[in-house]
């Protein structure tokens, strides 16, 4: 089934606001099995907006519109929809009572007379209740064709399309759509897909999309299924290839869990402590850390040490090695991870050194040289990379590469 997306409003047209509806509404669709050709945007106006609708009709079995809803002249999307499908307007009884009774609980006073516009609805629509404003959303099938009205503010689409929208959209489909998220880290994109090209190659139920993310390559395993227990014994075999093929790089199967939570788990597993010692990443890895809730029984301090004056004072870094190897080498790494553990009294410590960029660069140590230090129970180990961004990307592939190699140390204990 396919499904296309259009935005109404002028604001979007002007780039006052950003279209995050169409964003979010385009995942979802894609999340559950449709397949979405076009997203357009048209301002207010009633001749476009027509001429909009008609278009997207006749391409798609469903128009998602967005906005447009509101009391105002200018609001005119559900006026000209109707129109479309040769609907007259009628008075909606349930819903002027729950404009009422919204206006009543958020005891804003009178209401005025364009209020009502809003319980308007085109004859034979499904109503969707709004419990986030007062406008409804609305459903209209018609030969074969489909129009869902949505309000425009997004704290008013979205609950509402979670609530509503998605399981009267997954009844439409024969199938159920059930996808699982494999994420990696510690391997390129490249060579990830290189690895699992004959698996690409051969899909077809469940298909596999490889995503690349910072320092992170996520696959989608996306199966047509019945029922989840179908889906299940489909994506079963695929799941246990990729963990012959990946192993350990394989740190999660559940797309809401992230690499800093995976490693928190990790440590709270072992019942270790972590801190860091940044130089280019400014306190980014710490932050990225302490995204995890719950992290404050893992992780009590860390160091900002950008002079090498604080290198030395903060974290014990030795003088002979800045002067002989440098800020930006393996062995201050490798010290100041050591001398961060110690400074905080943690079993690990994390340390990154590097030059983020632009400037700082030489010949021998270009822009982009980050070591990464890693030290574990008395075990310390430092890591050489270049990357290729720029100053930002530079220091969030050194966060990344950071906690994967924290992993690597602590799994490596481990059968
Ligand atoms: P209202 O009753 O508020 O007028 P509406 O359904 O008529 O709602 P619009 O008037 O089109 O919707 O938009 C209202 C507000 O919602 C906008 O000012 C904007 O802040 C937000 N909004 C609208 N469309 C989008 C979009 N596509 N992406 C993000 N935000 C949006
Ligand atoms: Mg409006």
């Amino acid at each position: 089934m396919t499904v296309e997306l259009l935005s109404v409003g002028t604001e979007l047209l002007l780039g006052n606001i950003v279209n995050t509806n169409a964003a979010y509404l385009a995942e979802k669709c894609a999340s559950l099995g449709l397949s979405c050709y076009h997203q357009t945007v048209v301002g207010d106006n009633e001749k476009r907006l027509y001429e909009a609708v008609r278009l997207a009709l006749s391409r798609a079995d469903i128009v998602i519109l967005g906005g447009g809803l509101g009391p105002t002249k200018d609001d005119l999307t559900k006026e000209v929809t109707a129109k479309v499908f040769e609907k007259e307007l009628y008075e909606d009884k349930h819903t002027k009572e729950r404009i009422e009774q919204y206006f009543r609980q958020m005891k804003s006073g009178k209401i005025t007379d364009n209020n009502w516009k809003q319980a308007l609805v085109p004859e034979g629509a499904v109503v969707v209740d709004n419990h986030n404003g007062t406008a409804p959303g609305l459903i209209i099938e018609e030969g074969g064709k489909t129009a869902i009205l949505l309000p425009g503010p997004p704290n008013e689409l979205k609950p509402m399309f979670e609530e509503s929208i998605a399981p009267y959209l997954s009844s439409r489909q024969p199938e159920g759509i059930y996808s699982k998220m494999v994420k990696l880290c510690g391997i390129g994109e490249s060579k990830a897909e290189t690895m699992i090209s004959d698996m690409i190659k051969k899909q077809t139920n469940p298909t596999i999309a490889p995503y690349a993310k910072t320092g992170e390559v996520h696959l989608r395993l996306t199966a047509r299924a019945r029922d989840e227990k179908e889906a299940e014994c489909l994506i079963r075999p695929v799941l246990e290839e990729l963990y012959r093929r990946f192993g350990r790089l394989i740190y999660t199967e559940d797309e809401n869990v992230t690499l800093e939570e995976a490693v928190v788990e990790l440590l709270k597993e072992k019942g270790y402590t972590v801190t860091t010692a940044e130089s280019c990443t400014g306190g980014k890895l710490a932050a990225r850390i302490m995204n995890v809730a719950g992290v404050s029984s893992v992780y009590k301090e860390g160091y900002i040490t950008y002079s090498n004056a604080a290198k030395r004072k903060l974290l014990g870094v030795r003088k002979e090695t800045l002067d002989d190897f440098g800020a930006v080498s393996r062995q201050t790494a490798e010290e100041m991870a050591k001398g961060a553990a110690n400074a905080a009294g943690a079993d690990a410590a994390l340390s990154v050194t590097g030059i983020a960029g632009p400037d700082g660069g030489t010949k021998e140590k270009p822009v982009g040289l980050v070591y990464v230090g890693c030290h574990v129970k008395g075990h310390t180990r430092a890591e050489e990379f270049r990357f290729t961004g720029n100053r930002d990307k530079n220091r969030d592939y050194a966060v990344v590469r950071a906690l994967t190699l924290l992993r690597e140390e602590l799994l490596a204990g481990e059968k």
